[in-house]
């Protein structure tokens, strides 16, 4: 099995060659045939997040251990299975969902597993998807994408998901009032797709890149706000004929989360799903006078993922715009990304 790992946080992906797993009990080996490279993987590979101040949270020190295998937007064709599997078979192409958990607690039998306090992430915590050979610990993981192209259903599985677990959380609003989406990067388009797909009324999107408020508008956004002007609060509340009930943070900076609280009308909601970084002070007052909620949002649970999967085979998103390299320019890829020369999503396919 040939892989592509994170050695030394920050330092090129070394190549590895190990010999190729065999799945024990109910274990499921794929052969990868496509694996997203996400925003996320550059937060894996540097090994940090930023908390403001000059300060760090290393994700070293919260169980990630190297040499790691990045990659959580895996799609494979299942080659072996466990003795114990009954529910797929050699052939079978799956989506893996990644966010796994303990599988035992209490979050995880709730259904939870991405809050669990012991993650068994693929490509985050167990080995992920740059390679040519995926190990998933447990066939009931592995979704069935229907006729989806390999390459539209692997992001599904954290942007797709993390869009979805934040539009979940906003509630019946959705369907009556324009919620506000701060960030029209890959996430903020998603999010406008599914939110569309979900028959929503429609969000009123914030960016302080003007290509970026195009194409929020060609995504079908009810507004496309300058985040940087000064007057950009009265013009939400313009564009919504009020304050809004929901704002939707994909940045997660410290201007943003300001921002977004701002735009809140009394009861409303901000859900953070960004790590951009930074941190912010907020006059405990405005918590009770405001009534407002501050939630976070992380990726989504696996009947998440399932229900956008049956919605986008339903109703199917519009296309990203997808580039496939071969796996040995995994590297290549993520530098790529993070010198923002990438326009929709790479995607690595070991067979080319
Ligand atoms: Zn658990
Ligand atoms: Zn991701």
């Amino acid at each position: 099995m040939k892989s592509y790992a994170v050695c030394q946080c920050g330092a090129p992906l070394e190549l590895r060659e190990q010999a190729t797993p065999e799945p024990t009990g109910r274990e499921v080996l794929l052969r990868v045939l496509a694996a997203g490279v996400c925003h996320s993987d550059l937060h894996f590979w540097e090994g940090v997040y930023d908390l403001g101040g000059g300060k760090q949270l290393k994700l070293t020190d919260r169980g990630m251990t190297l040499p790691l295998t990045m990659g959580h937007e895996t799609v494979g064709e299942v080659v072996a299975v466990g003795p114990h599997v009954r529910d797929v078979k050699v052939g079978d192409r799956r989506l893996a969902y990644p966010w796994i958990g303990c599988g035992e607690c209490k979050v995880c039998r709730r259904g939870d597993e991405q809050l669990c306090l012991k993650p068994r992430f693929l490509g985050v915590f167990r080995p992920g998807g740059y390679s040519d050979h995926l190990l998933v610990p447990h066939s009931r993981y592995l979704l069935d994408f229907g006729d989806l192209p390999p390459e539209q259903a692997a992001p599904l599985a954290c942007s797709g998901v993390t869009a979805y677990g934040a539009l979940r959380k906003v509630g019946g609003v959705l369907q009556t009032d324009p919620i506000v989406i701060i960030g029209a990067g890959g996430l903020g388009l998603m999010c406008l797709a599914v939110l569309k797909a979900l028959g929503g009324h429609g969000a009123i999107v914030l960016d302080i890149d003007p290509t970026k408020r195009d194409a929020a508008r060609e995504a079908g956004a009810l507004a496309a706000i300058d985040a940087n002007a000064p007057d950009a609060v009265q013009q939400v509340t313009a564009a919504a004929d009020g304050g809004v009930w929901a704002v939707i943070d994909f940045v997660g900076a410290a201007s943003t989360v300001r921002l977004g609280i701002d735009c809140l009308t009394k009861g409303g909601k901000l859900i953070v799903v960004g790590l951009f970084g930074g941190e912010i002070t907020i006059p405990t007052p405005y918590i009770p006078i405001k009534a407002m909620t501050l939630q976070g949002s992380y990726t989504g649970s696996l009947a998440e993922l399932k229900e956008l999967i049956d919605l986008v085979r339903r109703a199917p998103l519009p296309m990203i715009p997808v580039r496939r390299r071969p796996l040995d320019e995994a590297f290549a890829a993520l530098t790529d990304l993070k010198a923002g020369k990438v326009t929709g999503r790479v995607i690595l396919a070991p067979t080319g």
